[in-house]
């Protein structure tokens, strides 16, 4: 019983270390709102990789996606509105191609990308050899710190978290019901929460897609934005910086 409860404890730091990864280094620095130094980057690529957040040449192509769903939020040409793709073809990874979610042309990323490929060592070696095998990776780091339990919760919390993540990044941040403020129609992206800390400060989507260049989600007093306190945690410990706007 001891096990468990420890293994659960881990499973809910490690989500709540990759939600933060995923919210700095992915979706802040896209937009330009931070930028960091290059042990950072690798330690943030790992554990990306260790729950299956990787594909060849990702940065660019997550990026221009994104800046995408800014541009075009909730049109045809948004490649991830829940308003145009149900959460079946969100969750269905394999089928990658026009007329389905997370769908750009070459084109699109030249046009919109705004974070470059990785060219290291272990990009080539690791990342890209073995895509897909960092949930195993995860699994065993679980079971030789947990034991059994550990695997178990570990392998399963890392199926879990893709497709929440899937879920709550493109499903229910522009169609929660719960929704306690909103944008002006085209956009319509929610606020889900007004605390952020579960979603790392995500959960104030709307006030997002309002001030994307904006390193700080939390607009009003009475809301939190816990990544943007990290975010000013890494800049004083000079693991990260705000870049001059592009
Ligand atoms: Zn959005
Ligand atoms: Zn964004």
């Amino acid at each position: 019983m001891f096990e468990w409860n420890w293994s659960l404890a881990g499973a809910l730091i490690f989500y709540h270390i990759y939600y933060v990864v995923f919210s700095l280094y992915v979706h802040r620095r896209l937009h330009g709102n931070i930028e960091f130094n290059p042990t950072f980057g690798k330690v943030s690529r790992f554990i990306l990789w260790l729950v299956k957040f990787y594909y060849k040449n990702w940065p660019p192509h997550y990026s221009a996606m994104h800046i995408m769903h800014h541009k075009f939020s909730d049109t045809a040409q948004d490649p991830h509105s829940p308003y145009f793709f149900t959460m079946s073809e969100f969750v269905d990874f394999n089928n990658y191609a026009p007329g389905y979610p997370w769908y750009v042309t070459p084109e699109d990323i030249d046009k919109y990308s705004s974070l470059p490929n990785n060219c290291d060592w272990i990009e080539q070696n690791i990342y890209e050899k073995y895509p897909t095998k960092g949930i195993y990776v995860l699994t065993f780091i679980f079971f030789v710190l947990y034991g059994f339990a550990g695997a178990a919760i570990g392998y399963l919390m890392t199926w879990l978290l893709i497709y929440m993540h899937t879920y709550l990044t493109v499903y229910a941040m522009h169609k929660f019901p719960l929704r306690y403020t909103n944008t002006t129609p085209p956009d319509k992206s929610v606020n889900i929460f007004p605390i952020g800390i579960l979603l790392a400060g995500e959960e104030l989507h709307a006030n997002h897609h309002n001030r994307p260049n904006n390193l700080s989600n939390a607009h009003r007093w009475f809301e939190f934005d816990i990544g943007y306190w990290y975010a000013k945690l890494f800049i004083a410990l000079g693991w990260a910086w705000v870049p001059q706007k592009r």
